[in-house]
């Protein structure tokens, strides 16, 4: 088995200071979280950026920058921005591409249309194929985040048409309202759709998150933790993304797989060491 990558969701768009005060909100808050989290073992950072007036998430190009140099100031970890926008306010195509000038290497690709939990998220063929085409420009990997194997679906033919580059990356994402269940179940057949080559990680929602976690752990897939997908440690505990990175670094340890550095998880996804215009900025 390969060594395991764990993805830090940091702060997502939604979870504000009244349902969990360890949300990170500011740049500062966002960065410094990040920072902890790649310290603790995560190799790669999905990462959304807020509006510090409503705490809800923006597409401000400024402030994606100004947490990218905090955070790159001290580690050096897979960056992967966010092309969701807000889920219930449909942002216009272009803003939503945003994340794609700033250099990261990587970015969000959510693989289709859907209810998610009272909000409509939208993703439609004409945006898909527009973020795969501005994707490949600019050489950055998707995040290919699949909320039904009917996801999975669409990024296989969206490869075969040469849509997408390989090899592909899958964020299977389990247990949000108006997607797959976070069943072993769910989990083990949309792994088993992959196309030879891929890699692959999964997000369970709440208290999911560390039962899908652990069946990743176990069947070679990757991990992703973090407040944006899930804000508890323990029933009744709040979590910080630290304390999340850190309780997944000991489980795999404990079970006989090492974690991945950042270089080691750029060679697992097949990223070229160094790609990006922000690293060349930084050297
Ligand atoms: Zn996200």
């Amino acid at each position: 088995m390969s060594k395991l990558i764990i993805t830090c969701a940091i702060t997502g768009s939604r979870i504000q200071k009244k349902d969990t005060p360890l949300i990170p909100i500011s740049p500062e808050e966002i960065a410094e979280s990040a920072i902890a989290s790649v310290k603790a073992g995560a190799s790669l950072l999905h990462i959304h950026v807020r509006d510090p007036k409503t705490e809800i998430g923006t597409q401000d190009r400024s402030i994606y920058e100004r947490v990218l140099s905090l955070i790159q100031e001290e580690v050096d970890p897979v960056i992967c921005l966010s092309t969701s926008g807000v889920p219930g306010k449909n942002l216009d195509h272009e803003k939503r591409l945003i994340p794609l000038e700033l250099g990261p290497d990587m970015v969000s690709f959510d693989a289709g249309s859907m209810n998610l939990g009272d909000s409509l998220f939208l993703n439609p063929p004409d945006f898909l194929e527009l973020l795969a085409k501005k994707a490949k420009e600019t050489h950055v990997k998707l995040e290919l985040e699949c909320f039904h194997s009917g996801m999975v679906h669409t990024c296989i033919q969206m490869i075969e048409a040469g849509l997408i580059e390989r090899p592909p990356h899958f964020q299977l994402v389990l247990g949000v309202r108006g997607g797959a269940p976070a069943t072993l179940n769910s989990l083990i057949n949309m792994a088993a759709m992959l196309p030879q080559g891929s890699t692959w990680s999964v997000i369970g929602i709440g208290s999911a998150q560390l039962q899908m976690g652990i069946h990743a752990l176990l069947m070679g897939g990757h991990v992703r933790v973090g407040l944006e997908d899930n804000i508890y440690y323990r029933k009744g505990q709040l979590a910080t993304n630290e304390q999340l990175v850190k309780r997944m670094v000991n489980l795999s340890r404990e079970l006989g797989r090492d974690i991945a550095t950042p270089d080691e998880a750029r060679e697992l996804l097949g990223l070229p060491p160094r790609m990006n215009a922000l690293d060349s900025k930084r050297r």
